[in-house]
């Protein structure tokens, strides 16, 4: 019986039963009354259970008020959101933390609550996902945006509430503001991987990712290249303009850096990041760039010589126009290394080279750079004196025509006998001339030498026949090596055709184009020009053409495997077929056996060299091997 009833049947009781009224109609009126009593009764139980109800209701708002400043107490935010997600309630700190008003936040969605573009996608996964298959989970990180304090990092924890038949009732959101200790960790994670002055990664951060690049290098086949560049003279800017220019430029020339690796497209990018290039500082004035995925090592060069150009490029600083030059060394993997400190070493030694080659230039690694310290001094002072004590005489080798089996010409070959140190090779001390300026006057003095020689068989009564002459990078740089070379032709009196002079692959990447305009001066006096080593150095083909070249000499390291190794044979084809397509002479050096000439004599090489027919010898070895022949 509602209360409303109650309450009509205790009014009508009283209306109609007044006690006084009850005389003369005993037996009804007892009946009604023990109705009425019972009715009484009723309402008693009934104005008790009301009187209860309500201290019950009084007392659930208590403890609701109670649980709900409990919870306000709380100082992470917390917010309770319905099973379909909207929000129940919050506490006062999830008000004061987010800046929202209850008003606009209660019966909303959560990610409502800022930019909801930006937030859908992650929290979406979090209460859509991932919140509907867990009862509970904890520092689940979020970034969100709110439309009052912008983007926050947030670490969110969950709490499902069931209802008694297993339906979600609530979740409740315990969220942890995470957005200052983030910054907090990245400001110290920058201190300790991030150069405090350019703001590039330091040298901690640059061996983790070369680190990852050689991993990633190793598992697809993939070239990469490290470049150490150091500024030249860095130390007089420091010096004399003071450390905040200092500073200035070195924060231009990180810019600079940068602009190189963006611009470059010589790199095939890959999405991993893994694959990625990279500059760093290493202290200094060292740079340090990690080039990965490079399709070729020319593309290495080609990026070392932009360093160069940009960096020479004036930077103005305080109003000042300042000028410098830097000096960079390569090292590739895998064939300079295959670990992180053998290819930062390597990529060093070889800036030290580049710096003692006169600085401003690049140098790629290479193995005769890291002779023993004491070595290289005693073979600096002696060399010194080689050329005054006649310590250094030529050999010659002889050069076949393939067809006729005939001499048609010799290479000169420089030898060096130490008193004490015996024979000190080419490929040992040649380097060392270079850097210790010497590499001119041996230069000379081979020409000089070999040229006399060629002329002294001449005039013994054999045919005149040609003499080829090595040229390191360094002599060819000289602006006066074209005059040079006919002061001494003329002196001698050789007939300029009568000379073909070899260079490297690496004198051609560099200087292209003052090598070319020294080319075609050495062409128009009749000097023949030849590649030496070709195939082992950076040298692209596709800049083949653009030089006034005569022959090209197939590397023996190829010759050596023709037959054994299936891609020196293919190189060897190769270079032999494309030499003939750009009608330039081939000549194969190495030959030591007679399946290496017949292989070659098959594929149309024109001319040989090799111990198959002689060593180098010296020149009175050459007239007997003209007297009787090669046989
Ligand atoms: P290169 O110009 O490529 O000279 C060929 C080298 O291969 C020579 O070594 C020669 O002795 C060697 N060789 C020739 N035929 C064979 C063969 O059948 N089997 C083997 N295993 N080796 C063979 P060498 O004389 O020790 O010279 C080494 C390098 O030193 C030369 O390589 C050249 O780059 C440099 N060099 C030699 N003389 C001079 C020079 O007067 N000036 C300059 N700048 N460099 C020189
Ligand atoms: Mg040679
Ligand atoms: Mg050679």
């Amino acid at each position: 019986m509602g209360y409303a009833k109650i309450r009509d049947v205790r009014r009508i009781a009283h209306h109609c039963y007044p006690e006084n009224q009850m005389k003369g109609e005993d037996k009804t009126r007892k009946q009604l009354l023990e109705e009425l009593v019972v009715l009484r009764e009723r309402v008693t139980e009934f104005e008790k259970s009301e009187l209860e109800s309500k201290r019950a209701e009084q007392k659930l708002r208590e403890t609701r008020d109670y649980a709900e400043s409990i919870v306000d107490t709380v100082r992470e935010p917390l917010v309770v959101l319905d099973a379909d997600l909207y929000v129940i309630s919050a506490n006062r700190s999830f008000y004061e933390t987010f800046k929202v008003k209850p008003g606009e936040t209660v019966g909303q969605l959560l990610y409502d609550l800022g930019n909801r573009e930006w937030n859908i996608p992650k929290l979406r996964e979090l209460l859509e996902e991932i919140l509907p298959r867990h009862t509970t989970f904890d520092n689940f990180e979020v970034e969100h945006e709110f439309k009052t304090i912008g983007r926050r990092v947030m670490h969110l924890n969950a709490r499902r509430v069931y209802r008694k038949t297993n339906e979600t009732h609530s979740i409740l959101l315990a969220i942890e503001d995470m957005t200052e200790r983030k910054r907090a960790e990245k400001e110290i994670y920058d201190l300790a991987y991030y150069d405090g002055v350019t703001r590039l990664p330091n040298r901690q951060l640059f061996r983790e990712h070369l680190s990852r690049a050689l991993a990633y290098a190793k598992r697809h086949k993939r070239l990469l290249a490290v470049l150490f560049l150091d500024l030249d003279h860095f130390k007089h800017i420091n010096d004399t303009l003071g450390h905040h220019v200092g500073d200035l430029l070195l924060r231009c020339v990180a810019d600079r850096l940068k602009k190189i690796l963006r611009k470059s497209d010589l790199i095939a990018r890959h999405e991993a990041d893994d694959s990625i290039s990279y500059v760093s500082r290493f202290g200094g004035d060292e740079f340090v760039i990690l080039l990965t995925d490079l399709k070729q090592p020319h593309d290495a060069a080609n990026v070392a010589q932009r360093g160069l150009c940009e960096i020479s490029k004036a930077f103005v600083l305080e109003k000042r126009e300042i000028f410098v030059s830097s000096s960079i060394g390569i090292s590739l993997y895998p064939s300079d290394g295959k670990d992180i400190n053998t290819l930062i070493k390597n990529a060093d030694t070889a800036m030290y080279h580049a710096k003692n080659q006169g600085r401003n230039n690049f140098q790629f690694y290479a193995d005769y750079m890291n002779t023993d310290i004491s070595r290289r001094l005693t073979l600096d002072s002696a060399l010194r004196k080689a050329l005054e004590h006649a310590e250094l005489t030529l050999h010659y080798q002889p050069q076949i025509d393939i067809n006729s089996d005939k001499i048609i010409g010799t290479e000169a070959l420089i030898r060096w006998r130490h008193p004490e140190l015996g024979a000190v090779s080419p490929t040992e001390f040649i380097p060392l001339a270079e850097e210790a300026g010497l590499i001119e006057p041996i230069s000379e003095w081979v020409l000089r030498t070999a040229c006399s020689q060629n002329l002294s068989w001449q005039a013994a009564g054999f045919p005149p026949m040609r003499v080829a002459v090595n040229f390191s990078n360094l002599s060819f740089k000289q602006r006066r090596i074209v005059k040079t070379i006919s002061r001494v032709l003329r002196d001698i009196g050789m007939a300029p055709q009568l000379l073909e002079i070899e260079l490297t692959e690496g004198t051609l990447v560099r200087n292209e184009k003052e090598t070319i305009r020294a080319l075609e001066q050495l062409k128009e006096l009749g000097i023949c020009v030849a590649i030496d080593d070709f195939g082992t150095g950076h040298f692209s083909l596709y800049h083949l053409r653009h030089y006034p070249l005569d022959a090209i000499k197939i590397d023996r390291c190829f010759i050596k495997d023709i037959g054994a190794a299936q891609d020196s044979t293919a190189i060897t084809t190769a270079i032999i077929a494309m030499a003939r397509g750009l009608q330039l002479r081939v000549i194969a050096e190495g030959v030591e056996t007679q399946q290496q000439l017949t292989f070659l004599r098959l594929q149309g090489c024109d001319e040989v060299q090799g111990y198959l027919f002689s060593r180098p010898v010296p020149s009175n070895d050459i007239i007997q091997l003209l007297s009787t022949g090669i046989t």
